[in-house]
């Protein structure tokens, strides 16, 4: 039986939920909010090593991403298992998403930012943009997919939808007491981060910065859209 939650997470690859918003998850977590992480790609490219073999890759990338997860409390992680940038606005992708909000049926929705503007992992832009569609209109819309509606997922309102790698940050998440949690989870993803110097160090500077004008010391910072509609 699939599990419903108040937070639904949608990243195209395994390793972006812990860099953009894992510290915010652990707080909803810490408030006894369910949690679940929708995977979009296998991360199957995420290597610089030419002979490492994409079979393989998948296989680590979602033990580490398991390990994230239940690191950092999610209840459920779903992989909807597309080639990594092959991601493209197709309606097939748009229902897939479609299909985990009416199931898990969230208040919020975080995701990537698809309006980076010059260089932006493609994938990237296509799941935010992805997601913000079926968020509205097409998960609310009793008419949009009758098929759906047999199947018993009922059309839903998702209320807030965060974007995190965003230029315009609008909403800063407090993580300094969550900090630590985020670095614990993003070195689950050992393969990715692995080689990458001074971690913990950059991610604070980063963190630091997206605080600035806060009274806080380090945050996540998103564009938030709120839903009245
Ligand atoms: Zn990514």
């Amino acid at each position: 039986m699939a599990k419903q939650a108040q937070v639904m997470v949608i990243t195209p690859h395994p390793d972006d939920a812990e860099l953009g918003v894992a510290g915010t998850v652990a707080h909803w977590v810490a408030e006894g909010k369910n949690v679940i992480y929708v995977v979009c790609t296998n991360g199957d490219k995420g290597a610089s090593d030419p002979n490492t073999k994409p079979d393989e890759l998948t296989r680590i990338r979602e033990q580490e991403q398991l390990a994230a997860a239940k690191l950092l409390g999610v209840i459920d992680v779903i992989f909807l298992r597309y080639p990594d940038q092959t991601l493209e606005d197709i309606p097939e992708f748009r229902k897939d998403i479609v299909r985990q909000i009416r199931i898990c049926r969230p208040e919020t929705v975080a995701t990537t930012d698809p309006y980076c503007r010059y260089f932006w992992h493609r994938d990237h832009r296509i799941t935010g943009q992805v997601t913000l569609d079926a968020v509205f209109p097409y998960a609310r819309d009793h008419l949009t997919y009758p098929d759906l509606l047999k199947e018993g997922l009922q059309p839903h309102k998702v209320r807030e939808v965060l974007l995190w790698g965003t230029e315009e940050p609008n909403y800063r998440s407090n993580i300094t007491d969550t900090f630590d949690i985020k670095i614990a989870a993003l070195r689950c993803h050992k393969s990715q981060v692995e080689d990458f110097p001074d971690l913990e160090q950059r991610l604070r500077q980063w963190a630091k910065e997206m605080a600035k004008g806060e009274n806080f010391e380090l945050a996540e910072a998103f564009h938030q859209v709120e839903i009245w509609w």
